[in-house]
């Protein structure tokens, strides 16, 4: 059964409250693998469902466009108050709704349409809001990118420097979605000091490692920090711009009214339910048990010969490149899934296939550590990840079904909020 229970719902509209409860089941019975989904506390969970949803909000607290917030002012400013206190910041804007727009906000606030912006390209690690040409950031602005080095698996920074003073882009970006490695945000800071670009730190992926100390900050070193809140950070879905001072007035008239309109009040009290989480003691611990999680799997799945792109990992990603087991990603992801573990196919660095059939799977351990799952797990998943590879190979599907009742059964004493087995 979901929880919180949901009896308005199964008695006004039961075919939606019975997919909830579907979904809810899928996901405790599931091994959550994929690196940018965790588990919501019920507090978290709690706060989205309030009647914060039917407030109207324009603006920003003290000066909105609607009457009546009383209540919703307080709520939005504890919520970046606590967020500029977990992440050293002098602002924050809790108010974008998800990490793509508030990168637009970015683009809005630093950047002209035509204007050269420069990121990681998505084929090596970067995100589709990084300038990808089939995004609204590749078609509107001129992008140009950096990558990892075939060798190495990692950044080159050279390479970065080398590019930036080229082709001189307004905004330069660091961070991705597939990278597995320590981001080195002061070398970004000073590359894009010399190109004379806006350095962005998009910490999407890592901003729960950064708040629980296992990543290092790209606070006080890079000026503009967007992320989401809900991956390692564990919050609600929706995002925040952090930023200095001189550039938290671009940031805020970017977002509102730039780009949106109204704010999700009940997101924004979930994400300041969450970020009184990240700021308990125990958060540091859970950070610290990603890593050290996500360190085990990667050395388990090396002893049995998997290849992981630059040779292992700094935080709770892997991405593993199948090509020497002779399967693509995803009818390994595919066979996976069925094995009762979810995680995505993926292109890697270089990688001779196309995008919808890439040679790689990427996978991360924040929703695992939030199930309480620890490095002694480790050695037995990278087993029924490999039983399960090589199941897809010879098509057997009852070692499939064999791995997923494995998983179901281990998986029965690690609860998961927002499900429960009895009504
Ligand atoms: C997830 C992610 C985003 C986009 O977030 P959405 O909420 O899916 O729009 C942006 N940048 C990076 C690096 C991400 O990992």
């Amino acid at each position: 059964m979901h929880q919180p229970s949901i009896p308005q719902i199964e008695s006004s509209d039961p075919e939606i409250a019975g997919l909830i409860h579907d979904e809810a089941r899928r996901q405790a019975e599931k091994i959550r693998l994929i690196p940018s989904e965790n588990y919501v506390s019920l507090a978290v969970l709690e706060a989205c469902g309030t009647v914060l949803n039917n407030k109207y909000s324009e603006g920003y607290p003290g000066k909105r466009y609607y009457e009546g917030q009383q209540i919703i002012d307080p709520i939005e400013t504890i919520a970046v108050e606590r967020a500029r206190a977990l992440f050293g910041v002098d602002h924050a804007n809790v108010q974008p709704y998800s990490g793509s727009p508030a990168n637009l906000a970015v683009y809005l606030a630093f950047a002209q349409p035509g204007d050269t912006i420069m990121g990681m390209s998505l084929p090596m690690g970067g995100h589709l809001t990084h300038g990808a040409g089939v995004s609204i950031t590749g078609k509107w602005f001129r992008a140009v990118h950096y990558g990892v080095r075939q060798d190495t698996g990692r950044v080159d920074l050279d390479e970065v420097r080398d590019v930036a003073l080229r082709e001189r882009p307004k905004i330069l970006i660091c961070g991705g979605t597939a990278i597995p490695r320590t981001i080195d945000f002061p070398a970004f800071a000073a590359i894009a000091a010399e190109a004379g670009a806006v350095c962005v730190a998009d910490i999407a992926h890592i901003a729960g490692l950064i708040a629980g100390g296992a990543h290092p900050s790209p606070a006080g070193h890079v000026p503009v920090i967007s992320t989401t809140t809900h991956k390692t950070l564990r919050g609600p879905r929706g995002a925040m711009l952090m930023t200095d001072a001189a550039h938290a007035t671009a940031i805020d008239k970017a977002v509102f009214p730039g780009l949106q309109g109204g704010p999700h009040n009940h997101t924004t009290a979930g994400i300041a339910v969450a970020l009184r989480e990240a700021s308990a003691p125990s958060f540091r611990d859970y950070a610290a048990a990603i890593v050290a999680n996500a360190k085990a799997l990667a050395t388990a799945l090396q002893a049995r010969g998997y290849d992981l792109v630059s040779g292992g990992t700094d935080n709770h990603l892997l991405l593993v490149d199948l090509t020497s087991k002779g399967i693509g990603g995803k009818p390994a992801a595919k066979a996976l899934d069925r094995a009762g573990i979810e995680l995505n196919f993926n292109t890697v660095p270089f990688d001779p296939r196309r995008p919808f059939d890439p040679s790689g799977i990427r996978l991360g351990t924040p929703a695992i550590t939030t199930r309480g799952l620890d490095e002694s797990h480790m050695p037995a998943l990278a087993g029924w990840i490999d039983e399960a590879i090589t199941a897809a190979i010879k098509d057997d599907e009852a070692t499939l079904d064999r791995v997923a009742a494995e998983v179901r059964g281990l998986l029965a004493a690690f609860p998961m909020p927002g499900w429960s087995a009895q009504p």
